[in-house]
């Protein structure tokens, strides 16, 4: 019917609503006469909502939709912080469901126009007078601009009970504002000619209301009760991935932490071969951006321990317990160790040590996920993916078998360095006792 508008004007009324979304950023939202769902899809992306529902008569047209609804794999790949509960109701306009209460916005798009002359009244009580939201749009064709369409007889679609010239549009609009205390606003879109556009106006018209007092008044106006009132029928509900969620955040915390620690380790484990094939003592290795990761391998005397850090080096640094390394000279804080266990319960012989605090420098995504240092431990506490040192200070690591036959090559034994207890994969009440650090 509007094969002369472009972009089409479906997509133009769609786009109206988007715009209002954008503008007043609303956080539950509405759409009633949902039908196909496709102002609903375009809507999801809009994370600033939180709770979008539609509503529609017509239950089939929402089952064959509601799927595109569905968060995709991007959403469950990278959640954000934000949250999205999407509701798809089977129900009529005219009828009250205490679900619809209390929305910022609802928006009702080419819809008043498919109801009775009879149902107008309660589709206005119901919408007005007992959703009550903070803002309302409501869009239905301009009878004064049909003569525009070519060959046009009647109304504009097989199913529409009536068509409104503005003057009763704007009447229908004004009695609503006074019924229920809003405010409204006479748009439209879908232009005319401009010669013609102060004769017949928009194709589509469009009322934006807003209740009086905004979103902190209260509809007095309204209504006997209707609290616990659930008249519709729940087709479709879903709650978008989002890591304000403690299970979300910590699964895609602990990939990252998993990962940062194989980079790291794996940067450390080059720059050991490279030491070994150029015997350097000392090492430096430099991360993206300018980041350097200070490396330091012990050996078994402590006074021999080499050491080098880089100037960008901070990381907060934790409370250092006894066992653990020392910060030495002042100037270069542990971030690798290697160690060994000659426990039998270990599932490794030799450890990486990667600390939490050069993770959490290393990975922005890490800080702002773990919020603080000690809640980044807490969350990898008891983590079956992560294994953490005696003090829940370091992620252990594994060290590939090759790497631990050049280690016992090389004379690595650490077990008497100080740092055991540091690095020690598995650990115990026994094992702690038995530890003694070096004097
Ligand atoms: N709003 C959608 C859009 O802009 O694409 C669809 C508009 S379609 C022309 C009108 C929709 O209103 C239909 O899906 C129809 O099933 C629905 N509808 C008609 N009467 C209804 C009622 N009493 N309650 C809820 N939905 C109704």
């Amino acid at each position: 019917m509007d094969p002369s508008f472009s972009p089409p004007l479906h997509g133009q009324r769609h786009q109206f609503v988007i715009d209002f979304v954008n503008k007043n950023k609303p956080k539950k939202v509405a759409d009633l006469g949902c039908g196909e769902c496709t102002l609903l899809k375009r809507l999801k992306f809009h994370r600033v909502i939180e709770l979008l529902v539609g509503v529609d008569i017509d239950g089939r047209k929402i089952k064959k939709n509601m799927h595109a609804l569905a968060p995709i794999s991007t959403d469950y790949l990278q959640p954000s912080f934000d949250q999205l509960r999407v509701e798809l109701y089977q129900g009529s306009v005219t009828q009250r469901d205490a679900r619809l209460r209390g929305f910022d916005l609802v928006a009702s798009i080419e819809l008043i126009e498919h109801l009775s002359l009879a149902d107008v009244e309660p589709f206005s009580e119901v919408v007005f007078g007992y959703m009550a939201p903070v803002a309302v749009i409501i869009s239905t064709p301009n009878s004064e601009f049909n003569p525009l369409f070519p060959g046009l007889t009647g109304f504009r679609h097989s199913d529409h009970k009536f068509e409104w010239t503005r003057a009763e549009f704007r009447s229908w609009a004004l009695k609503v504002c006074l019924d229920y205390g809003y405010e409204v606003e006479l748009t439209g879109v879908g232009r005319a000619p401009p010669h013609l556009q102060e004769a017949v106006g928009f194709c589509s018209q469009i009322g934006v209301f807003h209740r009086l007092g905004g979103r902190d008044s209260i509809n007095h106006l309204c209504c006997d009760d209707g609290e616990g009132m659930f008249s519709y029928t729940l087709l479709y509900s879903i709650n978008y991935p989002s890591l304000r969620d403690n299970n979300i955040l910590r699964r895609v915390l602990v990939n990252e932490v998993l990962y940062s620690a194989e980079k790291l380790k794996q940067r450390w484990m080059e720059r050991r071969m490279d030491e070994r094939n150029e015997a350097l003592p000392l090492s430096h290795a430099e991360g993206e951006g300018g980041w350097e990761v200070c490396i330091a391998v012990r050996n078994t005397d402590m006074e021999e321990e080499s050491a080098a850090c880089g100037e960008e080096l901070k990381h907060p640094r934790e409370p250092r317990q006894s066992g653990v390394a020392e910060n030495r000279g002042g100037q270069c804080e542990e971030v690798f160790c290697i160690n060994s266990t000659n426990e039998e319960s270990c599932t490794s012989h030799r450890c990486v040590s990667v600390p939490l605090s050069v993770l959490w420098s290393f990975s922005p995504k890490i800080s702002t996920l773990g919020g603080s240092l000690a809640n980044l431990r807490h969350l990898l506490t008891d983590d079956p993916l992560i294994r953490l040192n005696q003090d829940r200070s370091a992620v252990l690591l594994s060290l590939p078998e090759q790497d631990q036959e050049e280690d016992d090559r090389d004379g690595y034994d650490l077990e008497d360095s100080g740092f055991a207890e540091d690095s020690r994969c598995s650990v115990s009440a026994e094992q702690e006792e038995d530890w003694e650090p070096d004097t």
